[in-house]
């Protein structure tokens, strides 16, 4: 049996890992290619797009793929639709993982928004000192903010457009409530803008926000895909595998 997992989060990493030690199933995982140094996970890695729902069916058939997992982050929206489409395209059976999104608890001060251009906005109107953790990709839309400074983390540099005012703090997580609480302090954050990415390895800054009362913006994730299943953990993804592969496993 073989498994294309498409990658570029944690979980994937770890669905991977789980497969791969359980040896039943030939694994391939996909990324995109984005991240300089990507953490590889065990198995079969190939990197790139695959050009479109189209390029991926193709694939699909081409290497005999029996089931895809979309392990993507929740905000990568293009490859899961084309995900959902391939899959639908070449008859191979798919299932989505998915961590769950961050919930508030009290203390926090929390304002959602749907895209990062309100979430530039409503940003500006909260602060002047912005820790901004969307990535580098989407700095395009605070590119016009000149009268508030950022700080942007990201794990590889940002090319142009971005905010004039800005410094760049290179760091890939997972990162911990000390580190957080002390980025927050010597930066003297007054607001931090987050994609709802959920999980554990980036949740400590959103505790830090909490504990020094700062407002947070927090950008919702765009929809799934409609009908595909989804899990939650990397367990339940590769007991989904497996129940594949060994129709009797539990
Ligand atoms: P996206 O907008 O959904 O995808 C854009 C294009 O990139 C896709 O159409 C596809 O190209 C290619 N692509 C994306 N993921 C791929 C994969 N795993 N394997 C092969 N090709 C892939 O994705 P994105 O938001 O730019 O994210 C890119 C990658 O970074 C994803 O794998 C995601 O898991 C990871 N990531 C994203 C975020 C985020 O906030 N968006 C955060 C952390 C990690 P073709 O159409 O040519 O196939």
């Amino acid at each position: 049996m073989h498994v294309l997992i498409l990658g570029g989060t944690t979980e994937a990493r770890r669905l991977a890992e789980t497969l791969h030690e359980d040896g039943t199933a030939r694994i391939t995982s996909s990324l995109a290619g984005r991240v300089t140094a990507p953490r590889l996970p065990p198995g079969e890695v190939r990197v790139g797009g695959f050009g479109g729902a189209e390029g991926l069916a193709r694939w699909l058939r081409e290497h005999q793929v029996d089931a895809v997992i979309d392990a993507t982050h929740p905000f990568a929206d293009t490859i899961s639709c084309n995900a959902a489409g391939a899959a639908a395209d070449a008859h191979v059976p798919l299932l989505a993982l998915r961590r769950p999104g961050w919930a508030p608890v009290e203390g926090d001060d929390w304002h959602m928004v749907d895209t990062l251009t309100e979430a530039a906005d409503t940003a500006r109107a909260l602060g002047r000192r912005v820790f901004l953790t969307t990535g580098r990709m989407g700095l395009a839309s605070f590119a016009h903010v000149t009268d508030a400074w950022f700080l942007v983390r990201s794990v590889d540099a940002p090319e142009p457009p971005y905010p004039p005012r800005m410094e760049v703090l290179l760091d890939r997580g997972p990162f911990t409530l000390d580190g957080e609480r002390e980025v927050l302090r010597r930066y003297a954050v007054d607001v931090l803008v987050t994609k709802d990415s959920g999980g554990a390895a980036t949740a400590p800054k959103l505790r830090a926000a909490r504990e020094a009362a700062l407002p947070v913006v927090i950008v919702r994730r765009p929809p799934a895909p409609d009908g595909v299943p989804v899990a939650a953990t990397p367990e339940e993804a590769a007991s989904w595998v497996l129940r594949r592969v060994q129709p009797d496993a539990s």
